[in-house]
């Protein structure tokens, strides 16, 4: 190889990162925007250059042993604010709402079957709540363990519009993959296995604004 080759070889990193460096730079300043002053600036801009520079920026903030979270969050919020009139306009017999295995009770007597757990709407955590909401109004609930359930559930049945919840990276890749739907996420509040915590209030009034809009609140099921 000359030394012509290489030095372009050279040149061509270096434009490489120079570019991913801008990009950072862009994302790290529309985000805090978004994060701090909740006022979404050119969000398509945001969301591209999210999509590219998310390994990047990941590794940097936990290199710096900042919360590497914010990237998702700021990922999420930006899709529900992108998706939220869309949303709005959907039936709620096309809107499914994927729930996390974690936000079960420990004395969860539910059972696993091919969709995922099948709840018994037992009253020992908040998915019994959003079950008896959901029924009411023809939406299809979802409690999965992985995304392989993810997948069964894309082919068993159709739907436009999703409701999910999981922890920040996972609902962040799910509502990636759902590009071509209409999603909504609401990320969990504290990490684990069992007894998760979510805005029960705040997944509740996504399931209301799906038509018929309904004023459905978690005291009436409790
Ligand atoms: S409400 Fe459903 S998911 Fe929650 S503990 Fe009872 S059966 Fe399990």
């Amino acid at each position: 190889m000359d030394l012509n080759l290489f030095t372009l070889i050279g040149e061509i990193v270096v434009i490489c990162i120079l570019v991913v460096l801008v990009l950072m730079i862009i994302t790290s300043v529309l985000g805090l925007i978004l994060l701090k002053n909740k006022k979404l600036v050119f969000p398509r801009i945001l969301l591209f250059t999210l999509n590219i520079t998310y390994p990047s920026l990941k590794s940097i903030l936990k290199l710096l042993q900042f919360d590497d979270l914010a990237i998702d969050r700021i990922s999420i919020d930006l899709r529900n604010r992108l998706n939220k009139d869309k949303f709005k306009e959907l039936n709620s017999e096309d809107v499914i709402v994927v729930l996390p295995h974690c936000l079960r009770s420990t004395d969860c007597p539910a059972k696993l079957g091919t969709s995922g757990l099948e709840c018994l709407k037992c009253g020992k955590c908040p998915i019994g709540i959003f079950k008896e909401i959901c029924d009411k109004k023809n939406i299809g609930v979802y409690i999965v363990p992985g995304s392989t359930f993810m997948k069964n559930i894309i082919r068993k049945r159709e739907f436009k519009g999703v409701i999910g919840v999981a922890c920040p990276v996972d609902l962040n890749n799910a509502m990636t993959t759902l590009e071509n739907y209409v999603t909504q996420g609401v990320y969990l509040l504290n990490d684990g296995c069992i007894n998760t915590l979510v805005d029960v209030d705040e997944v509740i009034d996504l399931i209301n604004v799906t038509k018929p809009v309904t004023t459905y609140t978690k005291e009436d099921f409790m």
